[in-house]
Parts: C-alpha cells; structure tokens; sequence
C-alpha cells in the first residue's frame, strides 16, 4: 500500500487555521509491526502534532494514522517566502520573484534542512528506546507530495531505482480547467524500499535538491563535508553520480569539482564499465544564448574554408546544418546520414526534400558499419554524435569515417565536460535532451583525437565553440581533422 499524501493533507487542514497556501509535504509510512514503533524512531510522538520553528518557516510532524498495521507520520512544511525575502538576498531574477515563487510549494532544500533539523536523530540511527530498530530493514514507503521534475520522464526512477527503490511518479495537469496547458512541471512522488530508516532519510536529504533547480538554500562551504558524509556507502557506487554532485552543488564549481575528485579516490575499487544504461534524456538548460546556432555557424564555416564541393553530415539528426549548406552554392553534392529513421522524417519535411534532388538527399545508415555510399565526399561533419556512440564501439566509428569514407576534412564536435558545471548556473532557457554515452573534458578528446590523427594520417586542430570560461572551457569542442598534403 502506497501512503496516501491526499488523506494526510485532509488531517492538517482538520487541526489547522484557515490557509491561503497549500504546505509542502513528505509522508513515511510503515507496515512493519507493531507499525507504531516508526514513532520511536522518529522521536515523536504520535498522539500529538508537534512545531517546529526554523530560520525559513515552520514545520509540523504528525501521524494522519498509527494504527499497530500501518503508521504515516507526515512532515509539513509551511515556508514563510516574505520572510525568506526579508531574511536573504534570494538573488531572483526580478523583484517580485522573492516573493512570487515556488518555494513554499515544492520540496526542495528547505525540505533537507526540515529533515535533519526535525528528524536528525533518526538520520544519525539514533534509538535508544527501540535500539534493534535501527539497523533493520523496514518495508517504508514515503511520498513527496510536490517535487519539481520538469517533465522529463524517467528522471526520479534514475535518481532513486539505483538505490533499491520502487519508484511512482504522478503527474498532474497544469490546472484541470485549462488541459491546453499541458502538464505540470510537479509531481507526486512514491518510494518504496526495505530499507532502514536512516538510510530512507539520507537518501531523502541528499536527493530531494537534486531536483530543485533554484539556488540551494544551505550550500555553504562544509557543503562538500556534508554531502560526502551522507553520501558514505552509496553515492560513489550511484551510476549518477555526477549528476547528482554536480545538482547538489549546483551554483558553485569549485566545490562540485572537489566532491567529484573525492569521490574518486573513495570510488577506487568500483569497477567502471563502459556499459551506460540506456535511459531518459537529462535535461540540461541551453544557454540562453543558442549554442546549437553557434554551433552550425562554425561547422559550416569550416567546411566552407576547406573549399569541399561535396559534404556528408554524418548523424544528420532533424537536418538542421544541411539546411545552412543547403543555402551555400560551393557545395554542390550534400548528403544527411543517421541511424534513426524518425530523424530523418523530420528532416526530410522541414528541408521539403523531394524525390530525385540531386543536390541534397538523405540516407539512411550507421555509423558503426562500413558503408560505400559514405565515401566520396571532400568533408564530413559529424556534430554532437560521438557522444552517443557506445565508447567500446568508437574504434568501429573511426574505422568507418577515417579509414573507409575518408573525406578530406573531418569535423567532430562533442560537449566539452568540464563546462557543464558552469552551464548549469547560466539562467535556464530552453532544455535540450541528450542521450550522452559519455562526455569528455578537453584533455580527453584531445587525446582521442590526436591517437587518430596518428594512426590515419591526418592533421587535427581544436575550437572552441560558445562562450568561453578561463577554467573551464567552451560548452562545445570541435576537432578539425584534415588529410596532410
Ligand atoms: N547532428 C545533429 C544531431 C545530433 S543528435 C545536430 O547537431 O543537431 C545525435 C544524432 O546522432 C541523432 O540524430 C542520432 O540518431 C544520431 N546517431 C546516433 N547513433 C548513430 C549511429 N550509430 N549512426 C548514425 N547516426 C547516429
């Protein structure tokens, strides 16, 4: 039986004053028995509601039902957003945004300050009246009554599957008035796990900011300190590792970078397997300014400077660079080439492409098998693909473009890693999906690309693209490969 966040809602507004605001709500429940002994764990009563006073609202605990066959304690929110303004530059993006936002609604860091503050001794396993509790699997369940999860499927059961978790996601309609406006970008989220209790709040405490995409309320500098002693035992084995270090200390690089090193050295004896399970997109925000037109605009450059007369694109996707050579008279032979037949749909009715144009067509092929109908072309662009390519299939990709096609000029673009910690605190545009196998920091593609320089004799020089960072880089890498005369 899931826990049911609606009834214990129901409960507060019953011993509660008139609101104007719905509270932010996490429950826990047990069906362990006697299910009643969750309360010593907790360290609170329950036959009583309980407040808490914290520096940015209130919190209330109690038990919408405690039965000795199942108990829910319910911990409640209520953020208090005009203090929150009065107490701290919020830094919004425009005046009234401290005061109009989501923070009273959604959990998120708020929600893992209430819970080391609330239920601190239950996180530490601390119990001394039922002490055999506290390292024992419990069958617990807990909702999250409002995460932000910003409609991107498959998101929570990454974050929390991992980790042993039955994981439901429940989205709603915008407002049930107006479905034109489509979903909301919350949902209600369900767990369930036998798990200790400790372990349950842990999880809770470190992943719930994961979500949260605005500043975090408690990223100081023991930040670092804190999220690693929680993290023990679990989050260097997390296959989302970095991602959820880098969410957790989102807004500040520095301290991203030296989690990651140090979950490194923890992570030693974990065996890395290439194999990245096939799963959602992440969502990552595009710099407002569009990086994908950055992008087109300097492969295309290239290709105009190597006078190529005929170019492939290799990974074509929607056609969005054939389209910009498509408007370049030098180039008299354009082919657009990808693995995914959808893909080429779409490109084929936004380029209007008819049958029997010999200028520009499409293919359909991968890049993992040696193909005749690739080879003839002054240049290839193979833009933002590598990265999906699995990595113990690259050397298969390499032989393919550089051995068998082999174009005179070669582009490869591929996000540069290093970047992506200060891509996140850019303000959020629009979201791109990425099905990344892997992503690599400067040194890495370098490296690769120089080993295939030398091993098919070409020359290679690098680019950056997009706005250029003095530590880390450009969000976007580009090898230019060209065959020595
Ligand atoms: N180059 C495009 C699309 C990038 S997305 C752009 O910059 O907008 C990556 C593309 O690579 C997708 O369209 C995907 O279908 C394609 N792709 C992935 N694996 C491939 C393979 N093995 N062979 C060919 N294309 C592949």
């Amino acid at each position: 039986m899931l826990s049911d966040g609606g009834s214990a809602r129901e409960a507060w507004w019953r011993h509660s004053e008139p609101k104007t605001k719905l509270p932010v709500l996490l429950t826990i429940s047990t069906t362990h028995q006697p299910a009643t002994d969750i309360s010593y764990l907790l360290h609170k009563r329950p036959d009583r509601c309980q407040s808490f006073d914290l520096s940015f609202g209130k919190a209330h605990v109690f038990y919408p039902e405690a039965t000795n066959e199942k108990t829910t304690a319910a911990l409640l929110l209520d953020v208090d957003p005009i203090g929150l303004a009065r107490n701290r530059n919020q830094n919004q993006s425009f005046l009234l945004g401290s005061y109009v936002n989501d923070r009273p609604y959604v959990a998120s860091s708020f929600m893992s300050v209430a819970i080391t503050q609330v239920f601190g001794s239950a996180m530490a396993g601390r119990c001394k009246d039922r002490p055999q509790l506290v390292d024992q699997p419990l069958p617990l369940t807990a909702m999250i009554d409002v995460l932000p999860v910003r409609a991107v499927d498959g998101f929570v059961e990454r974050i929390f599957e991992p980790l042993g978790y039955q994981v439901s996601v429940t989205t709603h309609e915008l407002d049930s008035q107006f479905p034109d406006w489509g979903r909301s970008p919350y949902a209600s989220v369900t767990l369930h796990a036998t798990t200790t209790l400790s372990q349950l709040l842990t999880h809770l405490y470190v992943l719930i900011p994961v979500f949260d995409n605005n500043k975090h309320y408690y990223v100081g500098d023991d930040e670092v300190e804190k999220l690693l002693s929680k993290g023990e035992g679990w989050l260097a084995a997390h296959p989302e590792r970095d991602l959820i270090t880098r969410r957790s200390l989102r807004h500040r690089p520095g301290l991203f970078r030296e989690a990651l090193a140090r979950l490194a050295e923890v992570d030693e004896r974990i065996d890395e397997t290439d194999e990245v399970p096939d799963t959602a997109p992440e969502v990552v925000p595009e710099p407002v300014l569009s990086l994908n037109a950055q992008r087109i605009g300097s492969v295309l450059a290239i290709l105009k400077d190597s006078d190529a007369k005929s170019a492939i694109d290799l990974g074509c996707g929607e056609g969005k660079l054939l389209r910009e050579l498509a408007k370049v008279k030098q180039f008299e032979r354009i082919v657009g080439m990808d693995v995914s037949v959808r893909s080429l749909e779409i490109a084929s009715e936004k380029l209007r492409l008819e049958p029997g144009n010999e200028r520009l067509s499409l293919i359909h092929g991968s890049l993992m098998y040696r193909d005749k109908r690739l080879a003839g072309f002054d240049a290839a662009s193979v833009v933002e693909v590598i990265e999906h390519l699995d990595p113990p299939r690259l050397s298969a990709f390499e032989r393919v473009v550089f051995e068998f096609a082999r174009p005179r000029t070669v582009v490869v673009t591929t996000p540069n890693k290093e970047y992506n910690v200060v891509w996140e605190s850019l303000p959020a545009g629009k979201f791109r999906h990425a099905d990344h196998r892997f992503e690599w920091t400067r040194t890495e593609f370098q490296t690769w690309a120089e080993a295939i320089a030398a091993r098919f004799k070409y020359k290679v020089r690098f680019h950056s693209i997009g706005p250029l960072d003095d530590a880390f880089g450009s969000p976007t890498q580009m090898a230019v490969f060209a065959i020595e005369s």
